[in-house]
C-alpha cells in the first residue's frame, strides 16, 4: 500500500518563491495565480492525490512554511496483515 501524505502550507510565511514546487518529486504542488497572501504573494498549495509524505518540499522551503503529514496504517490493519500473511 503507498503511503500517503499531504502537506499545509502557512499562508503567513509563504513568499512564493516556488522552490517547494520545483522539487516534489511526486509533481503535486503548484501555484495558486488565483490568491495573493497578505504579503502580496501567490500561495504554493497541493493539487492533487499523490503526495507520499517524504517532506522534501519541508526541507527545501527557507521559511519553513510547510507542515508535512503521514498517514501510517493503524495497529489493528498491521495485526490483520501478519495474519493474512502467516
Ligand atoms: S518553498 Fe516555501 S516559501 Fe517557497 S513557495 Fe514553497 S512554501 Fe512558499
Ligand atoms: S511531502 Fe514530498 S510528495 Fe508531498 S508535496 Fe512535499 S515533496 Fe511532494
Amino acid at each position: 500500500m503507498p503511503v500517503k501524505g499531504w502537506v499545509e502550507i502557512d499562508p503567513i510565511y509563504c513568499k512564493g518563491c516556488e522552490l517547494c514546487v520545483g522539487a516534489c518529486p511526486q509533481g503535486v504542488l503548484a501555484m495558486d495565480m488565483n490568491i495573493l497572501t497578505s504579503k502580496g504573494y501567490h500561495l504554493a498549495y497541493l493539487i492533487e492525490d499523490g503526495c507520499t509524505g517524504c517532506a522534501i518540499c519541508a526541507i527545501v522551503c527557507p521559511d519553513s512554511a510547510i507542515t508535512v503529514f503521514r498517514e501510517t496504517p493503524s495497529r489493528k490493519t498491521i495485526e490483520n496483515q501478519i495474519e493474512v500473511h502467516a
